[in-house]
């Protein structure tokens, strides 16, 4: 086609979008705006057993949410779709008769029961086996046409030529690779229900794509001589290959489960930002210089190249995870921390309406928490006392420690703040508030710290809370007023 780069990101949707496979996309689609390239996305779900419209669905979404744009794919279109492969199927079917007419590929009767036999029989006489006999590639054309005219089952295999040598290439992260073709089975092409195996789909695809880079997990690296030979066959050029190590969990186990999440869902749904993941991600195995961790988008999309991805297995580091995200969230908008902290506010008590109607008002929160979030979803918890109206949740402790505390005047320090508040001639505002109870000190003789801390607890419900002064001016006088006197009832 043309020489401009050209990428994909093809998951089967086969489950969620996995971590691993996030980073695939992320490096595809940070290769491809590096280098001013297109990014493409293909739904690889020939396995009709295993793939799902709903899990299709899943991965369009977690790379939405990841912010990983595709030029070409489901939704968008593109010039060389469609971009799932079921709908593709006349394309492999042409490929196949490409690969017919020069001979390059034969039909195969041998059963399964047959095969297993041969199997047996082999790891029986030499412990091993050496892959597929080709027993039908010497079958007589004619008979093998009249036994297809039959109706009799068989798959397409390609013909491997005879004393091919070795098959090479240049891997972008492993550098020189070379498989001896002697080992590989005259691999099957086309299934008895007509369906393409994935290494003869991938090809196909990738060529009518026009895809100048494959970058994709090591777990596919075993498929990559197949795919050349494939590639070879149907005499088109062959594109260059990157390959990316394994991630591991902390243990330096291959990641699981067991290790917590692998979804790029549960990292949202965790409270992690979707810039956080991409750039903790992305350097899961990449590095811009050996030592910058937070690299914004925009880095990541001018500075990405092939020659920085490691071929070690990369550890993923949750505390390091964690680290970044208090610093995304930190260095955020407002507003855009309103609208991804949505599901987390809604669970402190706000409704979708009300963030709707005055998200203002919800910006203003931000700065109350900013700094003490590591997760956004810890807002759940620690902005819930923000939508308690006049009521109050004391918390045990805080009751004990502040407010029924010996000697520490708390039922005096709350009357006075509660008649300071109460005056309607002070603005409602941060700093004026905390002023005039601070002016009560001197006559009361009390530190600020005995004099804040159970108007804090009566507030806010505990001694830990977010800011106090500015949680009050984001609430309404006769909210805090209620508060003060419901917590003086409850404790005095
Ligand atoms: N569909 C394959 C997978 O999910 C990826 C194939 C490829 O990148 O070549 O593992």
């Amino acid at each position: 086609m043309t020489d401009t780069v050209r990428v994909r990101f093809a998951p089967s949707p086969t489950g969620k979008l996995h971590i691993g496979g996030a980073r695939t996309a992320i490096y595809n689609w940070a290769y491809a705006r590096a280098k001013g390239g297109k990014f493409i996305l293909r739904i690889e779900d020939t396995d009709e057993q295993r793939s799902t419209e709903e899990n299709t669905q899943v991965i369009l979404r977690a790379m939405s949410w990841l912010g990983l744009d595709w030029d070409e794919g489901p939704l968008v279109g593109g010039p060389v779709g469609p971009y799932r492969q079921t709908e593709r199927m006349d394309t492999y079917a042409q490929a196949l008769e490409v690969l017919k007419a020069k001979g390059a590929a034969y039909p195969c009767f041998c059963t399964k029961e047959e095969l297993d036999a041969k199997r047996a029989a082999a790891t029986e006489a030499n412990g091993g086996y050496d892959g597929y006999d080709r027993t039908c590639r010497y079958l007589d054309p004619a008979v093998a046409a009249a036994r297809i005219a039959a109706g009799e089952p068989h798959v397409w295999r390609l013909a491997v030529p005879e004393g091919h040598g070795p098959i090479e290439f240049d891997d972008a992260v492993y550098g020189h690779m070379s498989f001896p073709a002697e080992v590989m089975d005259d691999l099957i092409l086309v299934r008895t229900d007509g369906m393409p195996t994935y290494n003869f789909a991938v090809v196909c695809d990738d060529a009518n794509m026009g895809i100048t880079h494959v970058i994709r997990g090591d777990d596919h690296l075993s498929n990559t001589p197949r795919q050349i030979l494939i590639y070879e066959a149907l005499g088109l050029p062959v594109p260059t290959f990157g390959h990316l190590s394994m991630i591991l969990g902390p243990d330096g186990k291959k990641l699981s489960k067991r290790h917590g999440a692998t979804s790029v869902e549960e990292y949202r749904d965790n409270g992690y930002l979707p810039d956080t993941v991409v750039n903790f991600l992305a350097l899961l195995g990449w590095s811009l210089d050996g030592q910058t961790t937070i690299i914004p988008r925009d880095v990541l999309c001018s500075k990405f190249d092939l020659d920085r991805v490691t071929r070690k297995d990369a550890i993923l580091d949750e505390t390091k995870l964690a680290w970044m995200n208090q610093q995304y969230i930190k260095a955020m908008d407002p507003q855009q921390w309103v609208s991804l902290s949505e599901p987390w506010l809604i669970e402190a008590g706000a409704t979708a309406q009300d963030i709707a109607q005055r998200p203002e008002w919800y910006a203003k929160l931000y700065p109350l928490i900013a700094e003490r979030q590591t997760k956004l979803s810890e807002a759940a918890d620690k902005l819930a006392y923000m939508f308690w109206g006049g009521q109050v949740t004391l918390d045990e402790t805080s009751v004990t420690k502040v407010l029924r505390k010996e000697g520490a005047r708390a039922q005096e320090a709350l009357e006075a703040c509660r008649s300071v508040l109460a005056n309607e001639d002070l603005a409602w505002e941060c700093d004026a508030l905390q002023q005039a109870c601070r002016d009560l000190c001197e006559p009361m003789e009390m530190k600020p710290k005995l004099l804040f801390q159970p108007l804090r607890v009566a507030v806010c419900g505990n001694m830990v809370s977010p800011p106090l002064f500015e949680s009050i001016e984001l609430l309404s006088r006769s909210e805090v007023l209620a508060r003060i006197d419901a917590t003086l009832n409850q404790v005095f």
